[in-house]
């Protein structure tokens, strides 16, 4: 199928990129790398009046360090910062990238794009939500931040709204003692996640994050300090609240989650613990 006309446009800098979605009245979309966009298009499931490309906003082309915060903006592609000298500030990031689709995928796909994106079994999202990343927004009013528990709002849709573009996420930085976990299961390697998890892990007060992705309609982070194994893993099961589908039972991604969570909180205690992961 071939998309539904629209009219695209390319603006030189966010302000305009802003006006531009203002302009459309709610029937805009953003264009990152097109990776989901595209074909989402092309089946004519979205119909915008106009696509407004990013493409050309060099200030939004940058990830630095700020203080402990890793900032990566939204041209950013995910290929990109997997090669980033900075991004083994942030362990999770370099251990969550490779599961996303393939390479070549990577080379367009943006972090910022698929964030916003919010697909439920995307890795990106729940490596913000274990981390506590924060998310920073142009809008019409201005910018604002919002936390990443407070983002996600449920499947494919954020605190991004018709008229806003998200300008750049921010990742906290890893201290000292800390350490993570991040692993998912799928039909072949580059599909979307049946269930996956991340951690994190601190030695010193043992505190313990796990976040769950693809067993709901967004990812689900809950504080698993001083729990046990199977404490752990009964945790893991209850955060499953999708039914089950052609490609796996609501059983079988209880199974799978809950022998993740396990496994990749092991990892990261290991980890934390100056042992190898
Ligand atoms: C075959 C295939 C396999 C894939 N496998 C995976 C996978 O395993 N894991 C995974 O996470 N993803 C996967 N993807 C999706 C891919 O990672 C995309 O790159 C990602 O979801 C979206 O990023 P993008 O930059 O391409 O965004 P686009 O496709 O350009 O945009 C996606 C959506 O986000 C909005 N958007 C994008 N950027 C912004 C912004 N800065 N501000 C506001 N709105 C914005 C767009 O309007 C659109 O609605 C796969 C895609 C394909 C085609």
């Amino acid at each position: 199928m071939k998309a539904a006309p629209f009219a695209y446009v390319r603006p030189a800098t966010l302000d305009d990129a802003v006006a531009e979605l203002v302009r459309s009245a709610g029937e805009g979309k953003v264009l990152a790398g097109g990776q989901s966009l595209v074909p989402i298009l092309a089946m004519r499931l979205a119909r915008p009046s106009t696509v407004v490309d990013i493409g050309a906003l060099s200030e939004l082309d940058f990830v630095r360090r700020e203080g402990n915060e890793l900032v990566v903006g939204a041209l950013v592609r995910q290929r990109t910062l997997e090669g980033h000298p900075l991004a083994a500030e942030v362990p999770l990031l370099l251990l969550a990238l490779p599961w996303i689709g393939h390479r070549e995928l990577r080379s367009r796909g943006t972090v910022c794009g698929s964030i916003a994106h919010a697909d439920p079994a995307a890795e990106l999202p729940a490596v913000a939500c274990c981390l506590g990343a924060s998310l920073e927004i142009a809008g019409p009013a201005g910018r604002r931040t919002v936390a990443a528990a407070e983002f996600f709002h449920g499947a494919m849709a954020t605190s991004v709204g018709a008229e806003d573009v998200l300008a750049a996420v921010r990742f906290p930085v890893a201290g000292s003692g800390e350490g993570f976990g991040f692993a998912e299961i799928a039909r072949r390697h580059g599909d979307f996640a049946l269930a996956g998890v991340a951690t994190r892990f601190r030695a010193g007060d043992g505190e313990a994050v796990l976040t769950a992705f693809g067993v709901s309609d967004r990812p689900v982070t809950r504080d698993v300090t001083g729990l046990g194994d199977d404490e752990v893993a009964d945790l893991a099961r209850g955060l499953v609240d999708t039914a089950g589908d052609t490609h796996g039972s609501r059983e079988y991604r209880q199974r799978l989650v809950a022998a993740l969570a396990v496994r990749e909180l092991a990892r990261a205690r290991r980890a934390a613990e100056g042992g190898s992961a």
